[in-house]
């Protein structure tokens, strides 16, 4: 009878241990899958018209950005054997990739992929019909480049007019003025990045340098940002940033890092400090 009983007991706790597993295998498939980027921001259609110079829509987990920009200046003008209007592009299409979200953008674990497509003409010649294009300006020898808009004053609907608070009214407002270097000529590499800088002012986001920007639950110390975000000096596109286009997208507000002297407010996708 004593035997019996440790038998039983055995079988029960192995019984036991099977249920145990069963129950954990249920719970891991019935876990909430990660939600698709739709099932988050939406197609985008709703924000969207069809003349913006700058047009997203999302489907499943693809976030697909199209851009027209009219190239102006020396834009043929070479630079390691390619065109600076070549390497402008190549650094808009630094934004398109794979991203995995983190418990800061979007949900930990996600995966989604940003698509960029290029809708590009030069001097004005073969435009859309009813379409915005904001010029991109190449221009010879060394200067600052900027975005032709004030900041805060960003508006995704008036990108490619010349409507709006603009620098210089010679081009768009949106328009991304580039000379050939600050200081020193730049290298190819350069080139592009400060495109992809550039076109992040575009989309709606502020600098990240130069803003003193205080350790955040999301960036303590700086780290997180400090090893690569385009819109500081030297960095890539992050889940951040996608973030923050959105945010800007949505909202049709400029995304700033900090709030500064108003109409520049502290982006959503900055957390909290
Ligand atoms: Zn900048």
């Amino acid at each position: 009878m004593k035997k019996m009983l440790k038998t039983l007991l055995t079988l029960c706790a192995a019984a036991f241990l099977a249920l145990t597993s069963i129950t954990a295998a249920n719970a891991a498939a019935a876990a909430p899958a990660a939600p698709t980027l739709q099932q988050m921001y939406g197609t985008l259609a709703k924000h969207t018209r069809l003349c913006d110079a700058i047009q997203a829509r999302i489907s499943g987990n693809t976030l697909t950005i199209d851009v027209y920009v009219n190239f102006r200046g020396s834009y043929n003008r070479k630079l390691e054997g390619a065109t600076h209007a070549e390497l402008a592009k190549r650094g808009f299409r630094l934004w398109a990739g794979s991203y995995t979200g983190n418990r800061w953008d979007f949900e930990p674990g996600m995966k989604f992929n940003v698509k960029v497509n290029i809708y590009d003409i030069y001097n004005g010649n073969d435009r859309k019909p009813a379409q915005n294009y904001f010029d991109f300006v190449c221009l010879k020898g060394k200067g600052r480049g900027y975005t032709n808009f004030y900041v805060g004053y960003w508006d995704r609907t008036l990108l490619g007019t010349k409507r709006g608070f603009i620098y210089n009214k010679n081009y768009t407002n949106g328009a991304i003025i580039m000379y050939e270097g600050l200081n020193n000529r730049y290298t190819a590499n350069q080139y592009v990045k400060v495109s992809a800088h550039e076109l992040g002012h575009v989309l709606g986001l502020g600098d990240r340098y130069n803003k003193g920007l205080p350790s955040t639950q999301e960036c303590p110390r700086g780290k997180y940002y400090a090893q690569g975000d385009i819109m500081d000096s030297h960095g890539r596109v992050t889940p951040n940033n996608i973030e923050m286009f959105l945010e800007a997208y949505r909202t049709n507000r400029y995304q700033a890092y900090v709030n500064s002297h108003l109409p520049e407010v502290k982006s959503r996708a900055i957390r909290s400090y």
